[in-house]
């Protein structure tokens, strides 16, 4: 049992407070923190009204590390479930490290003035979580998240040895805007307006944004176009399998959704960089788009549809050629039933909440700073099917492509 402490209170926070509300016999407290309280006293309401349990709310700024200290100890917290974004990585983990309290996230660190996630930072925090006898659990979202243990599960479970890894990330989602991101606008956009990147033959080979596009077929969802993205998991995957030849990572995006974004970048509204809009007051172009873009929060009663996120696996196993597609299909209706949010959050929330589960119970406790493919997988999958998120395996024609 143990006492958990989440920090941030978007979709995917209300998801993984929920799903912590459901999985009592593991959290005996549950305390929601956030730097608007009142979205936490709106998502705990509607937690003791659907479920009738309790979580305790607090006001937190956790770009403080002191202030996020202080609260840790406050409520007497052993977790820190950190959604809130990937620029409070280091603060939280700074905050747990003088706290004393175990960490889990489901994002990389970026710096807010620079659009480029790594894992060097917090990998570095590696010895002082060793020395301060605690665990930090790197990326337990959907992608990354469940897309490592997917990686994990084939290596471990499936194959002699894995070379060839395609993760792909289908949102079939309708909100019936004519634009808007399905998570926090300024991190979505930042992320798709890079270059792409994947790794190949021990390089790493850098693309045009959206320069590479195939049509994929996703089981149960259908066909879509999917472009070739950087993201975060095939760092620690390539680091962590050394076996694998190829790495590539893909999500679907319609046409209508990449002429607002082109036309957004072309006047120059995903520009991060601030600039003078009056005298002495500066915003960035990114920061004012976010404003006026709809909440993601406010799109799951609208959103209908699935998502299918899932990895192709080829490899050898008994001197043979093997591939199989391990995938995970979400309704938008029956998450945002649920838990009020649709699936984007949904898919992420409820990894969340099993990466703190994991080490609740113990069943993955490694002190140090860790990603999610360094685990044991089936415990995880196994708790996958439990909470809402069930996965399916098919096995491919080796001679596909
Ligand atoms: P939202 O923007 O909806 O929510 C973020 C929350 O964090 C808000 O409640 C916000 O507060 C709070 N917050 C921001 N800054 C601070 C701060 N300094 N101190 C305290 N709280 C703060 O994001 P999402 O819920 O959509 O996403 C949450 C995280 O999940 C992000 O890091 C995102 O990158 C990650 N994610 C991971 C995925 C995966 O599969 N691995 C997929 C999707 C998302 P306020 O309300 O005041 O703004």
């Amino acid at each position: 049992m143990a006492n958990l402490l989440i920090i941030g209170a978007g979709g995917v926070g209300r998801v993984a407070t929920f799903k912590a509300a459901m999985n009592t016999q593991s959290f005996e407290k549950i305390t929601l923190a956030s730097r608007t309280k009142s979205k936490c006293d709106a998502i705990a309401n509607d937690i003791k009204e659907k479920l009738g349990v309790e979580v305790d709310t607090y006001r937190v700024d956790a770009d403080n590390v002191d202030e996020t200290a202080k609260l840790i100890k406050k409520v007497g917290a052993d977790i820190v479930l950190n959604v809130a974004l990937p620029y409070q990585d280091l603060t939280i983990m700074d905050a747990c490290l003088k706290a004393g309290a175990d960490y889990v996230d489901t994002a990389n660190y970026e710096h807010p003035d620079e659009a480029k996630f790594e894992y060097k930072l917090q990998w570095a925090k590696d010895e002082e979580f060793k020395n301060a006898k605690k665990m930090a659990l790197l990326g337990s979202g959907f992608d990354p998240g469940v897309t490592n243990v997917f990686v994990a599960y084939a290596a471990q479970y499936l194959f002699d040895e894995i070379e060839y890894v395609d993760i792909l990330d289908c949102n079939a989602g309708d909100h019936g805007y004519p634009f808007a991101t399905n998570f926090n606008p300024e991190i979505n956009i930042r992320e798709i307006t890079q270059k792409g990147k994947y790794y190949e033959n021990g390089e790493w080979k850098v693309i045009e944004p959206m320069s590479i596009k195939m049509d994929w077929e996703y089981p149960k969802v259908g066909v879509y176009p999917s472009y070739l993205l950087y993201h975060e998991e095939l760092e620690s995957l390539v680091k962590n399998f050394p076996s694998i030849k190829r790495i590539r990572f893909f999500m679907t995006f319609s046409d209508k959704y990449l002429k607002h974004l082109e036309v957004l970048q072309n006047v120059g509204m995903t520009d991060i960089k601030p600039i003078e809009i009056c005298e002495g007051c500066e915003i960035s172009p990114m920061e004012f788009l976010k404003k006026v873009l709809p909440d993601p929060a406010s799109l799951g009663e609208r959103t209908k549809g699935k998502t299918n996120i899932g990895c192709v696996v080829e490899g050898i196993k008994d001197g043979k050629k093997r591939k199989v597609y391990l995938y995970q299909i979400c309704d938008h209706e029956c998450a945002y039933k649920e838990t009020g949010a649709q699936c984007v959050s949904y898919t992420t929330g409820v990894p969340a909440m099993i990466g703190a589960k994991m080490i609740a119970d113990k069943k993955w406790y490694k002190e140090g700073v860790h990603n999610m493919e360094e685990f044991d997988a089936k415990p995880f999958l196994d708790e996958l099917n439990i909470q809402g998120l069930p996965w399916e395996m098919i096995e491919l024609d080796t001679k596909e492509d």
